[in-house]
C-alpha cells in the first residue's frame, strides 16, 4: 500500500516516525543516509566550455580572422611587421577573453552568494519541539508544520489539515487552487492524492501537519527539475541596450574601416598592409568588454544592495529600481517595527490596562474569555516555554495572558477558520472543559456585526445598537493615538456543528488596543523619497485612524488635507475616479483587501509611474508581480511572496527600500560614466588617421598602440567607474524618466565632441613636439623603423593614457566639480590608473615593450610638455561643468 493510501496514523508508522517527530539522533542517522533534502541542480554549462565561449563568439571570430590575415600578410609580404600584429592581435584575444571570464564569473559567483544569504526554511516538530531549520535538512520521517503561503519543502502526507489549499501549478500546471485534507485515499497515482503535498507546491491557505516521506532527488518536483532546468537567465533591458550599442559601434567601425581601405587603395598603399589597417581600425573600435563589465557592475551593484538588507532576485530590477517614481508600502513592520504591546482594553464600556487587568481577581474572573482567545486564537507554534514563531501582535498577545494566567493548559484544537486580509479575522474553535468553543480575534469592523450579545461586567448582555456605536467609538479612540485595535468574541458550539455555521450570534469579549512604534529611521527615509521625487502611498489593512496616526509620525502626511481611501469607498471606485483620487497630493488606503493593492498598482501603472510595492501575504503576490518592483518582506513575508517579488527586504523595513533605490539609481549613472571614459578615447584613435590621409604625414599611432589602449590601460579604470558609490546628489533629483535611454546624446556629446577632441588634441600636439624636435619638416615621410618615428607615436601613445588618467577623474561625474568628487573614495579607480601607469612605462621604456609596440623611450621633456595640455583638458572640462551647474540653477 502506498503511503496516500493509509490512514494517518499507519502512515507514520510506515516511515517509523511519530505525532512528535524523530529523536535527534535518528534525524542525523537518516541525514547521513538520504542525504540532503535538495533538488541537486543538473550542472550547468560546464566551466571550460563557458571559457571557450569567449573565445568563439563574434567578435572573437572577427579578431580571429584578423590575425589569420596577418600571418597570410607576413607571408605574403614578410619584413613589413604584419607578424608583430598578428601576435599582437592573439593577446587582445587572449587577455579580452579571460578578461571577460572573469567578470562573468566574478558576477555569477556574486548572485550565487546572494542566493545563499536567505535559504528557504522549514518548521518540524523534532522530540516534541518544534524548531525551525534549514529546508535542505529535513529527512524522510521528519513532521513540518505548515501555514499559508508557505512553500511545501519536500513531499509529504498530510496528518492534521484545517482549510488547507495548495497551489500546484509549478508540478501539474493547474493554476487552481485546490483542497487537501488528511483522509487516506483511493487514488493510485500519489500526484493526484488529496492527501500529499508535494515539494515545489505553495499552500495558498490553511494550517497543516505532515509527515515527509521523499526528500531531494526523490521528490516528484526533483524528478521533473532534472528535465526542465534552465541555464541561462535572459538579458535585462540594459544588457540589450549595451549589446544593442555594441553592435551600433561595431557596424560603425567596420563602415569605417570600408572607407579607409578605399580611401587606402587610393592613395596607392599595398593591398595588404591596407586590408589590415581595415581590419585593425575595427578590431580597435569594436567595445568587446562591454557587456560583461556592465553585468559585472550591476552584479556588484546587487552585493552593496544586500549589505544594505535589500536582496535582488532579478537582475532586471536594480536598473527599474533607480527609476521608481512611486513605494505603495504596508504599515506593519514596514514603516513600523512590529515590535507590539497591548497597551489598552476595552472591557464592557471601562478601559483598563493589561497591568490593571492581570492585577484583578475580578476583570480577570469576568473576562476569562478575553484570556482563553489570547492564549488560544493564534497560528503560532510554541518552540519552547516561553518562545514562538510567528506573528509578532500574537505573541504580544499570549503574552499579555500568561501575565494574568501563567499555568494555563490548553485542550486540542479542533477546527480554525484562517486569517486572510479579506476576512481579517481568525476563528479556533477549541475543546474546553466546558464543551467546544470558538475564539475569535479579527478587525473590529468584521467582528462586531457577527455578535449578538456582549460581556459586560460578569454577565451577557444584548448587543444593542446604543453598546455597538460605544465599542465604535471606542475603537475610534484608540485607533487615534495611533493603536491597532481588535475585536475579541466567542461562542459555545454544539458537538454536532456545521462549518458554514460557525462565527454567527458570537458573544463580544472585548476590545485591544496594541502599539506598534514607527521605526526610528521611517522618517528619515520618507523624508529622504520626498527629496528623490519619489512619492510614498500608505497601503495599509489596518483601520483609517490607526493608518493616519501613524502616517503622520513617520511625516507621510504633514497636512489637514490628506485623502484617507479605504477598501469599501475603494470598491466602489472606477478605474478612472482612482486615477483622478491619485492626483491628491497626499493619499493613504485604509482597510483595503490584497486585491485592492492591485487596483491601486495598475491605477499608478495607468499614470505612467513606476511602481514599487511591498508585500507578505500569498494575497499580495498578483500586486508584487504586477508592479514595475514587487519587494516582499523577509522576516514576515510568505514564500508565495517572496516568490512573486523582484526584491526581498532581509529586515523588513522602509529603509531598506530607499537605500536601494539610491543604490540602483547610482548603477545607472555609474555605466554612463565607464561608458564615457571608453568612448572618449575613441577619438583620439580615430583622428591620426585622418591626419593620415589628409594632411599626409607619417601615421601618429598605430593599430597596436590602438589596441594597448582599449584592451589594456582603459580596462581597470573603466571598472573602478563601475563601482563607484552613490554620489551624495542622488537623492536629491527626480527619479529618471520610464524613456529615458542610458546612452543620449549628452552623454555621445561630451565623449565624442568635447573630452574626444581634448584629449585628441593633447595626442596630436605630443606628437608634433617630438617630431618636429627631431628635425622632420612637412611632407617628409618617415620609416616604420626610424627611430625618430617610433618616439613620435610613443609620444601620441602615452598622451592618450596621460589624458585618460585625468579622465577617469571627470568622468567620475557629469556636472559635479573635481573639487567636490575629488581624488580618493573609490579605492578600485587608483588601483587601475596605477596598473595604467606601470603598463605605459613597460611600453615605453622596457625592449619587450618596444619590440611588441613599435614604440621607443621618450624624453621627460615629453611628459612635461604633455601637462598643460592635459591640465587644459581638465580646466575646459571645469568650466564646462560649472557652466551647466549654474545653467540648471
Ligand atoms: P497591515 O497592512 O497593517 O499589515 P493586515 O492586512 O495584516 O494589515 O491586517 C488587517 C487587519 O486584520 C488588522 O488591522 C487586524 O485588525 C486584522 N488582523 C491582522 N492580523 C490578524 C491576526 N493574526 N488575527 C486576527 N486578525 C488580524
Ligand atoms: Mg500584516
Amino acid at each position: 500500500m502506498k503511503i496516500h493510501h493509509l490512514e494517518a496514523q499507519a502512515a507514520l508508522a510506515s516511515l517509523n516516525t511519530a505525532a512528535d517527530g524523530l529523536s535527534a539522533a535518528e534525524v542525523a542517522r537518516r541525514f547521513a543516509e538520504f542525504g540532503p533534502n535538495r533538488v541537486e541542480k543538473v550542472a550547468g554549462v560546464p566551466l571550460p566550455l563557458r571559457f571557450l565561449r569567449e573565445f568563439t563568439h563574434l567578435f572573437a571570430v572577427i579578431l580571429w580572422v584578423a590575425a589569420g590575415l596577418a600571418f597570410v600578410a607576413e607571408l605574403a609580404d614578410p619584413g613589413k611587421g604584419m607578424a608583430t600584429l598578428g601576435f599582437a592581435i592573439l593577446g587582445v584575444i587572449l587577455v579580452n577573453g579571460l578578461f571577460s571570464f572573469w567578470q562573468e564569473y566574478r558576477a555569477e559567483r556574486a548572485l550565487a552568494a546572494l542566493e545563499k544569504l536567505l535559504p528557504p526554511k522549514a518548521r518540524v516538530m523534532r522530540a516534541g519541539r518544534v524548531e525551525e531549520i534549514v529546508a535542505a535538512e529535513l529527512v524522510p520521517g521528519d513532521i513540518v508544520l505548515l501555514g499559508e503561503g508557505d512553500d511545501i519543502p519536500a513531499d509529504c502526507r498530510l496528518i492534521e489539515a484545517f482549510g488547507v489549499r495548495v497551489n500546484t501549478a509549478t508540478i501539474t500546471g493547474e493554476s487552481v487552487s485546490q483542497g487537501r485534507d488528511a483522509q487516506p485515499s483511493q487514488v493510485d497515482e500519489v500526484l493526484h492524492s488529496r492527501n500529499v503535498l508535494l515539494a515545489g507546491t505553495s499552500m495558498v491557505a490553511g494550517e497543516a501537519r505532515a509527515v515527509v516521506f521523499a526528500t531531494g532527488d526523490h521528490t516528484e518536483f526533483g524528478k521533473i527539475a532534472r528535465l526542465t532546468q534552465t541555464a541561462r537567465a535572459p538579458m535585462s533591458p540594459l544588457q540589450r541596450e549595451i549589446a544593442r550599442l555594441s553592435r551600433l559601434v561595431a557596424l560603425l567601425a567596420t563602415g569605417l574601416g570600408v572607407v579607409f581601405f578605399f580611401i587606402g587603395q587610393a592613395l596607392g598603399l599595398g593591398f595588404w598592409e591596407n586590408a589590415l589597417f581595415a581590419i585593425g581600425i575595427i578590431v580597435a573600435n569594436v567595445p568587446e568588454g562591454l557587456l560583461p563589465t556592465v553585468t559585472l557592475s550591476l552584479a556588484m551593484a546587487t552585493q552593496r544592495m544586500a549589505r544594505r538588507n535589500a536582496l535582488v532576485r532579478h537582475l532586471p530590477a536594480v536598473e527599474t529600481l533607480g527609476a521608481a517614481s512611486v513605494i505603495l508600502t504596508d504599515k506593519t513592520g514596514t514603516l513600523t517595527t512590529n515590535h507590539m504591546q497591548v497597551k489598552s482594553l476595552f472591557l464592557g464600556g471601562e478601559y483598563a490596562t493589561p497591568q490593571a487587568f492581570a492585577a484583578s481577581t475580578e476583570l480577570r474572573r469576568d473576562y476569562r474569555r478575553l484570556l482563553e482567545t489570547a492564549l488560544l486564537c493564534h497560528d503560532l507554534k510554541a518552540t519552547g516555554a516561553d518562545a514562538w514563531l510567528g506573528d509578532p501582535m500574537e505573541i504580544a498577545l499570549v503574552r499579555m495572558a500568561q501575565a494574568a494566567v501563567p499555568d494555563f493548559q490548553a485542550l486540542p484544537r479542533v477546527d480554525e477558520l484562517p486569517f486572510d486580509t479579506d476576512r481579517k479575522r481568525l476563528s479556533i474553535l477549541q475543546r474546553m472543559q466546558d464543551g467546544l468553543v470558538l475564539y475569535t480575534k479579527g478587525a473590529p469592523e468584521t467582528v462586531l456585526p457577527l455578535c449578538s450579545q456582549v460581556v459586560m461586567g460578569g454577565v451577557l448582555r444584548p448587543f444593542t445598537p446604543e453598546l455597538l456605536a460605544l465599542f465604535q467609538r471606542a475603537q475610534e479612540d484608540m485607533a487615534e493615538q495611533g493603536l491597532r485595535v481588535l475585536a475579541f468574541a466567542h461562542q459555545a458550539v454544539a458537538a454536532g456543528y456545521q462549518r458554514e455555521n460557525l462565527e454567527r450570534d458570537m458573544v463580544l469579549t472585548a476590545l485591544v488596543g496594541l502599539a506598534d512604534p514607527p521605526r526610528p529611521e521611517a522618517a528619515g527615509a520618507v523624508q529622504k523619497c520626498f527629496g528623490a521625487g519619489i512619492r510614498v502611498i500608505m497601503v495599509t489593512g489596518d483601520h483609517p485612524r490607526t493608518a493616519l496616526a501613524i502616517g503622520r509620525e513617520v511625516g507621510l502626511i504633514r497636512t489637514d488635507q490628506a485623502v484617507v481611501v479605504n477598501g469599501e469607498q475603494l470598491a466602489r471606485m472606477s478605474n478612472i475616479q482612482l486615477q483622478l483620487a491619485l492626483d491628491a497630493p497626499e493619499i493613504l488606503f485604509a482597510r483595503v483587501g490584497a486585491d485592492q493593492k492591485l487596483r491601486i498598482v495598475t491605477a499608478l501603472k495607468r499614470k505612467r509611474h513606476i511602481v514599487a510595492v511591498t508585500g507578505d501575504g500569498v494575497n499580495d503576490a498578483p500586486a508584487l508581480k504586477h508592479a514595475d518592483i514587487g519587494i516582499a518582506m523577509g522576516l514576515s513575508g510568505t514564500d508565495v511572496a517572496k516568490e512573486a517579488a523582484d526584491i526581498i527586504l532581509l529586515d523588513d523595513n522602509f529603509a531598506s527600500i530607499v537605500a536601494a533605490v539610491e543604490e540602483g539609481r547610482a548603477v545607472f549613472d555609474n555605466i554612463r560614466k565607464f561608458l564615457t571614459y571608453i568612448l572618449t578615447s575613441n577619438i583620439p584613435e580615430l583622428v591620426p588617421y585622418l591626419a593620415f590621409v589628409l594632411l599626409r604625414i607619417p601615421l601618429p599611432l598605430t593599430i597596436i598602440q590602438i589596441l594597448a589602449v582599449d584592451l589594456g590601460t582603459d580596462m581597470l579604470p573603466a571598472l573602478g567607474l563601475g563601482a563607484e558609490k552613490p554620489d551624495p546628489g542622488v537623492m536629491k533629483r527626480p527619479p529618471r524618466p520610464r524613456r529615458e535611454r542610458l546612452i543620449t546624446w549628452q552623454l555621445l556629446a561630451r565623449a565624442y565632441l568635447f573630452l574626444g577632441v581634448l584629449e585628441a588634441a593633447t595626442a596630436m600636439a605630443a606628437f608634433f613636439f617630438v617630431l618636429k624636435g627631431s628635425g622632420w619638416h612637412y611632407g617628409e615621410m618617415l620609416d616604420h623603423a626610424d627611430p625618430r618615428y617610433l618616439a613620435a607615436t610613443t609620444a601620441t601613445l602615452s598622451a592618450i593614457i596621460v589624458a585618460q588618467v585625468v579622465n577617469v577623474f571627470l568622468c567620475r561625474s557629469p556636472r559635479d566639480s573635481l573639487l567636490t568628487t575629488g581624488l580618493r573614495g573609490n579605492r578600485l579607480i587608483l588601483v587601475g590608473i596605477a596598473a595604467e601607469i606601470l603598463l605605459i612605462l613597460a611600453i615605453d621604456y622596457t625592449p619587450l615593450g618596444n619590440h611588441l609596440f613599435g614604440t621607443a623611450p621618450i624624453g621627460w621633456e615629453v611628459w612635461l610638455f604633455m601637462l598643460p595640455f592635459a591640465a587644459g583638458m581638465l580646466v575646459l572640462e571645469e568650466a564646462r561643468k560649472w557652466m551647466l551647474r549654474r545653467w540648471m540653477r
